[in-house]
């Protein structure tokens, strides 16, 4: 039995790891036990199909000698004839916190570049500009429990419902305990986090710094707190006039009812314990770090920070996000929470390290990175653990960008994806399970990712690839023996010569022996040198500015870049889906997580849908400025008019046009540099389809000839969604050339009606299978994986597969709500409609729900909406 922690999102949960599979750990006190349905599935994506088990040079196996020998010698040149910042990084919140600290250290320590960037910048950025400038440090200033204990809890621009369940039911079980606490949900699109709210509040995108600047003008005749603002912070006045807002205008500008809005600033004001929760919403824009300093200026008015119970809370996205943060991960940062801007925190870093160039500037910021890539200012670049050719904004600029540079490293454990196709060296990495080492989740908590696997093949972990290379190239201090010499370094830069000046300082971590690193439990930070770990910080009003003052910032609030047009419309708001995590490179191995949303789809109001003239189940095209893509149509009642939403999580490797980052303009928050992910203006029409088709089948199928197409797992193994607007010639062709052609054929043709039905079977068995109709293929997938599931299909069995309906009726579960137990939206209906009244009551009757809980709020919301109806 191991105890680590989950890979995904920045709750941070502790994972049990043993020989029948992962379950919650109940002593880590991010989940007590619980994991949400990603976490619960780890076991089923740690394979080793698809992993880079070897070094790859130019597509050829290599010998690590020869790649580390190649990536030093490349990287020391180009550094010498084009000067250091010609190199560059772009590493990963997947990253431990080891891995980061020496990528950090060779680049700004000893390449002299601060081109270090990560694919965090795309997540946090604003939230770290944010703490900066109130409180002079990048500090969460409470906790979990925080939650728990408020009375309040707004959450703003989250869905935590989806994507950070544990800490969503956290909050959704004390306000079981305590149905007096009041949940408020502040999102233009209602999300299946509204299932818990006592009120929603669906603002105008990009309207949230408009709400806070009302909402501070309303505190300070309500909730002034005078004697903290006195003590504790500077800029009061200043910010109160550039906030100025009656409740009235505030309304109107937000597109918000008065009345709503009224409840909303006096539930805050009357609340002491309020913690405001925010996400992404509020990051992704080009005016993120305002927004996130116009939710600071709040609690800091009201001297609502660092207590139990009440404060500011950044959720952060990425499981390691914050140790990124802390060794300086991103370009515009030193190791420690040390500025590079300031010549004493250089000097110092030059010192500890025993560095001979210590980087003198800022770097590049990501967009900006694959920018100076594009122009050739950056002629080599190494990207680690992360698929920035999916995730980084206007991507299909990236794609062009990475082709025009000279040399790309990437370090990845897995064979395939986007980015790799452009790698001129490929190196194996370990994944989660087989690597050591250390990562901070949103509540500055430190917890041990452990080793329980062999690492596969040739893969080695990230910092010692990258120490490898370093030692290459003939700089010393890279000699680590384990990731715990590594944490140890960490550890003791950031209590040197600290003295209280910055936040981040783990010292009281520095003389841990390899056991005891190897035992270390969950802790907080800060925890210095001979003292214990503080879960809070700022609530005795002092903070890291140079005055100690916490600083309130004056917010004019900006609109959006791109502004919606008579010819784009609608705008696009992007995000995650329940069950997967980012560019589907491991959930996307999980036939149970692929399940609940296997397409790429937009979500529309059903108005917007009817003008636009696209039907629910159809497909769509989107397009913006910067490109397009094709997604399946969903009417959602529950999205704002004029926006629309579409997933992130889908690449070209395992779809068609498939990919929401192409249509995303790379605008960024001038300050943090994050781009503005949310707010796109497209135009959403119709994709006329003259075909479309389903297959499954046991073995990965080719990608097909086709406009669209959807490749995951399911099921027996594999199914595709297929669409086309001109059919093919020849469909057996087509079958064969997609499903394989080992085997017995039968087939099904009527041209007249447009229906094609192939099988291909071997001694009997099913082996794939493909339905082409005109408009909608209605076999349905459960019945499919039954005859799949057969050992050899009889007469009977082989006609019901041509004429693509079951021997004898049965009921359709449709699609998957509840993942653990397969427990479909038509069951879950159904069971509403016989009187099931509450979450739990479907539970008892379906099972749904009574595992993970991650679809509770789903489950709620169908009963929600069967209560609309009965109404
Ligand atoms: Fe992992 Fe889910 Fe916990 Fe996030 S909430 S850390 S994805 S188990």
């Amino acid at each position: 039995m191991t105890r680590t922690t989950c890979p995904y999102c920045g709750v941070g949960c502790g994972v049990v790891a043993e020989s029948g599979g992962v379950k919650g750990d109940a002593e880590h006190p991010a989940n007590f036990g619980k994991l949400c349905v990603k976490g619960a599935a780890l076991a089923e994506t740690i394979g080793l199909e698809d992993r880079l088990l070897a070094p790859r040079i130019e597509g050829r196996a290599a010998s690590w000698r020869e790649a580390t020998a190649l990536v030093a010698s490349e990287f020391a040149r180009v550094a010498a004839e084009h000067g250091p910042d010609a190199v560059a990084f772009y590493v990963s919140g997947q990253l431990l916190t080891e891995d980061y600290y020496v990528v950090n250290k060779l680049a700004k320590g000893f390449l002299g570049t601060a081109n270090v960037d990560t694919n965090s910048r795309l997540c946090m950025a604003s939230s770290v500009a944010g703490h900066k400038r109130a409180f002079g440090a990048d500090v969460v200033p409470g906790n979990y429990e925080d939650l728990e204990e408020a009375d309040l809890v707004v959450l703003v621009g989250s869905n935590a419902a989806w994507c950070h369940p544990v800490l969503y039911q956290r909050i959704a079980a004390a306000k079981a305990n305590r149905p007096s606490m009041r949940i408020v949900v502040i999102d233009p699109r209602r999300t299946d986090t509204c299932a818990l709210a006592d009120l929603h509040l669906a603002l105008r995108p990009g309207s949230d710094a408009v709400l806070f600047n009302g909402l501070l003008t309303h505190l300070a005749a309500k909730a002034f707190d005078a004697d903290f603002v006195a003590r504790a912070t500077s800029g009061s006045d200043e910010a109160l006039a550039a906030a100025s807002l009656t409740l009235e205008k505030t309304a109107e500008i937000c597109g918000l009812a008065p009345g709503s809005v009224t409840l909303f600033f006096d539930w805050f004001a009357k609340t002491t314990k309020t913690v405001t929760l925010y996400s992404q919403g509020i990051n992704q824009s080009t005016s993120g770090v305002d927004k996130v300093n116009s939710i600071l200026n709040c609690h800091l008015l009201t001297g609502r920070i660092g207590r139990p119970g009440m404060g500011p809370f950044s959720l952060t996205g990425q499981p390691n996000a914050m140790g990124g943060r802390e060794v300086g991960g991103l370009a515009n940062q030193l190791a420690a929470h040390m500025e590079i801007e300031n010549p004493a925190h250089r000097d110092k870093l030059a010192r500890f390290w025993n560095a001979p160039r210590v980087a003198q500037r800022p770097g590049l910021k990501a967009v900006d990175l694959f920018e100076a890539l594009h122009d050739g200012r950056v002629k080599a670049v190494w990207i680690m653990a992360t698929n920035p050719l999916v995730s980084l904004p206007d991507s299909n600029r990236a794609r062009e960008a990475l082709a025009a540079c000279p040399f790309v490293v990437v370090s990845d454990c897995v064979s395939n994806n986007d980015t790799l196709r452009y790698a001129d060296v490929a190196l194996p990495a370990t994944g989660w399970g087989e690597k050591d080492g250390t990562v901070t989740n949103s509540e500055r908590r430190i917890s041990r990712q452990r080793r329980f696997l062999p690492a596969p093949g040739e893969a080695r972990d990230d910092w010692r690839i990258v120490a490898d290379v370093a030692k290459a190239m003939g700089f010393r201090g890279f000699d680590f023996a384990h990731a715990a010499a590594v944490f140890r370094e960490h550890a003791a830069l950031s209590g040197f010569e600290n003295d209280s000046e910055r936040a981040f300082d783990i010292s009281g971590l520095a003389d841990l022996t390899d056991a005891e690193y190897d035992a270390l439990m969950p802790t907080q930070w800060p925890i210095k040198r001979g003292q214990t770990a503080q879960a809070r910080l700022f609530g005795d009003g002092a903070f890291f500015t140079p005055d100690r003052r916490a600083r309130f910032v004056p917010v004019t609030p900006r609109p959006p870049k791109g502004a919606t047009t008579c010819e784009r419309p609608l705008t696009l708001n992007t995000g995650r889906v329940r069950d997967h995590w980012h560019t589907l490179t491991r959930t996307g191995r999980s036939a149970r997580l692929s399940a609940h949303v296997f397409e790429p789809y937009v979500e529309i109001h059903p108005e917007d849908a009817r003008r636009a003239q696209v039907a629910e189940g159809g497909l769509a095209r989107l397009t913006s400025a910067q490109g397009e893509m094709i997604a399946r149509v969903r009417l959602a009642p529950q999205q704002r008019r004029g926006c629309v939403f579409a997933p992130m999580h889908w690449s070209d490797e395992n779809a068609a046009k498939a990919r929401v980052n192409a249509l995303v303009a790379p605008n960024v928050d001038p300050i943090s540099g994050q781009p503005e992910s949310k707010q796109t203006p497209v135009t959403v029409a119709a994709f006329a389809a003259g075909w479309v088709a389903l297959a499954f089948s046991r073995e990965r199928m080719a990608a097909p000839p086709a406009d669209y197409w959807v490749s995951g797992r399911a099921r027996p193994g594999w199914r595709l969604e297929i669409a086309g607007v001109e059919a093919p010639q020849d469909w057996e062709n087509f079958a064969r050339r997609t499903l394989g052609s080992e085997g017995d054929w039968i087939a099904y043709r009527d041209p007249a009606s447009g229906a094609h039905r192939f099988a291909r079977l071997i001694e009997g068995r099913l082996e794939a299978c493909l339905y082409v109709a005109r408009d909608h293929v209605a076999a349905s997938h459960q019945w499919l994986a039954d005859l799949f599931a057969k050992p050899a299909l009889d007469t009977a069995d082989r006609m019901a597969l041509l004429a693509g309906r079951p021997r004898e009726a049965r009921a359709d579960d449709g699609p998957l709500v509840c993942t653990c137990f397969g427990v479909g939206r038509n069951r879950i209906v159904a069971t509403v409609a016989a009187g099931a009244a509450t979450v739990e009551e479907v539970g008892a009757l379906t099972s749904a729900g009574t595992n993970c809980g991650s679809c509770k709020a789903e489950i709620g919301n169908l009963i929600a909406s069967r209560r609309l109806v009965t109404a």
